[in-house]
C-alpha cells in the first residue's frame, strides 16, 4: 500500500491552467474524494497520478519515490472510470481475470483472485454471463472487481457510480466504503456530488478552478470552512452568505447585516481579528439554515423578521425570511432557515429568529479567506 505526495504541481492546456500549484499529501490506507464542480480539475489531477499526464511543473510521490518519469503501468495503480468500459465479448470472469492474464498469471492463481474478488462484489452468481445481460450497478461491480483483483498499491476512481440509478448509486457507494475498509487500499475517488463524498471520504480535497481550497475530514470541510467559496458548495441548501459590516449600537460593537435592521453581538474574540484588519466593512457573514431557529413568539435577544416563502420537504421545513432590501436593486435579502416539520407558519408571518452563536462564521470579501 501506498502514501502519495503532490508537491507544487501545475498542468496547463494551453491558456487553460488546470491544476494550480497543487500541494496534497495523502496517506498510506486513507480514501480521499476530490470534490468539485465540472471542470475544476478533479480528472486532471487524477491522471497525473495515474501518468496518463505529465506536470508542467512539480513532484509526484508514491510511497516516497518520485514517479514523474514513470509510465502508469509501473506506478502499480488501478484506474476505474465513470465509463466501465468493458470487453462485450468476454464473460464476467473473463473480464475480471484480464489484468492477471495480460501479465501471464498462473492459471490457478487466476481462478483463486477471480473467485476472491467476485464474492466480496457479491457477483459470484454472475462470472459465465456477457457485460450485455448485467444491469449497470452490476458492470460497475465488474469494472470495479478487474481493479481490485489486481490489489495494486493506489485505486483512482473518477466518478464509478456517474451512470448508476439513485438506488444503485447508494448501495454501490455503501459497498465501496465496506470494501476500502476490508482491502485497506489507498485510494482517491472523484465526484461532484458532495453526498457522495460525506458519505465516503476520511478526507475531502475541495478544488475549485484548478486549485485546492481545502483538505479536511468530512466534518472539517462542513463545519469548518476555510473558504467563501468552501462554504457555498457545501450543505443542502447551502450556507446563508450575507454582506456585513462592523458598526456599533449602544455603545458596543456589533456586526450589522448590510441593507437589514439585524445587529448582532459579537464577542471580544470574534471582534479582535475585524478590529486587526482594519476595515469596517468588506465581510461576509456566514451561517447554516439548521443553526438557526425561528420561533412565533418573541423572545429576548430574537430577530423579528417576515416569512417569504416556505418549502415544506417532508423530514425538514426550509423558510426564507426576508430581512430587507438591496438599497439600489430592491431585491429582497432573504436567509433560509431550516425548521422541523411541524413548525407552524405562513407567508407574511412574522417569526423571531435566534442565531447560534458558536456557528457563525465570518469571511474577508477581498481575500474569500475565513477570518472565523
Ligand atoms: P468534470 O467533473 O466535468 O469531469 P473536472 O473537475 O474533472 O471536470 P478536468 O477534466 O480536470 O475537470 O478539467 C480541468 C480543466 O482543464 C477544464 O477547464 C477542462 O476544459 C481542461 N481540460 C481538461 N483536459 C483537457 C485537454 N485534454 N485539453 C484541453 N483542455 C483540457
Amino acid at each position: 500500500m501506498a502514501d502519495i505526495k503532490l508537491e507544487n504541481v501545475i498542468k496547463r492546456y494551453g491558456d487553460v491552467v488546470a491544476v494550480k500549484d497543487f500541494n496534497l499529501e495523502i496517506h498510506d490506507k486513507e480514501f480521499v474524494v476530490f470534490l468539485g464542480p465540472s471542470g475544476c480539475g478533479k480528472t486532471t489531477t487524477l491522471r497525473l497520478i495515474a501518468g496518463l499526464e505529465t506536470p508542467e511543473e512539480g513532484d509526484i510521490f508514491i510511497d516516497g519515490q518520485r514517479v514523474n518519469d514513470l509510465s502508469p503501468a509501473d506506478r502499480d495503480i488501478a484506474f476505474v472510470f465513470q465509463f466501465y468500459a468493458l470487453y462485450p465479448h468476454l464473460n464476467v470472469y473473463d473480464n475480471i481475470a484480464f489484468p492477471l492474464k495480460a501479465v501471464k498469471v498462473e492459471k490457478s492463481e487466476i481462478e483463486t483472485q477471480v473467485k476472491r474478488v467476485a464474492e466480496i462484489l457479491q457477483i459470484s452468481d454472475m462470472l459465465n454471463r456477457k457485460p450485455s445481460v448485467l444491469s449497470g450497478g452490476e458492470m460497475q461491480r465488474v469494472a470495479l472487481g478487474r481493479a481490485m483483483v489486481r490489489q495494486p498499491k493506489v485505486y483512482l476512481l473518477d466518478e464509478p457510480m456517474a451512470n448508476l440509478d439513485a438506488k444503485i448509486r447508494v448501495d454501490t457507494r455503501a459497498e465501496i466504503k465496506r470494501l476500502q475498509h476490508e482491502i485497506g487500499a489507498t485510494t482517491i475517488f472523484v465526484t461532484h456530488d458532495q453526498v457522495e463524498a460525506m458519505s465516503l471520504a476520511d478526507r475531502i480535497a475541495v478544488i475549485h478552478l484548478g486549485v485546492l481550497q481545502q483538505i479536511g475530514t468530512p466534518h472539517e470541510i462542513y463545519n469548518r470552512p476555510q473558504s467563501l467559496f468552501v462554504a457555498g458548495f457545501m450543505g443542502m441548501p447551502t450556507m446563508n452568505l450575507l454582506d456585513a459590516e462592523l458598526t456599533s449600537q449602544n455603545g458596543a460593537s456589533v456586526l450589522r447585516l448590510s441593507h437589514t435592521d439585524v445587529y448582532l453581538q459579537i464577542s471580544p474574540e470574534q471582534q479582535a481579528p475585524i478590529t486587526s484588519r482594519g476595515q469596517e466593512d468588506g465581510w461576509v457573514f456566514g451561517i447554516r439554515p439548521e443553526h438557526i431557529t425561528a420561533a412565533n413568539q418573541p423572545s429576548e435577544r430574537q430577530i423579528p423578521a417576515q416569512v417569504h416563502l416556505i418549502e415544506p420537504l417532508g423530514a425538514v421545513n426550509i423558510l426564507d425570511i426576508r430581512l430587507g432590501t438591496h438599497s439600489q436593486t430592491q431585491d429582497p435579502i432573504l436567509l433560509r432557515v431550516r425548521t422541523h416539520p411541524t413548525f407552524r407558519a405562513a407567508v407574511g408571518d412574522t417569526v423571531w429568529l435566534g442565531f447560534d452563536e458558536k456557528e457563525m462564521h465570518l469571511f474577508d470579501q477581498k481575500t474569500e479567506q475565513a477570518v472565523w
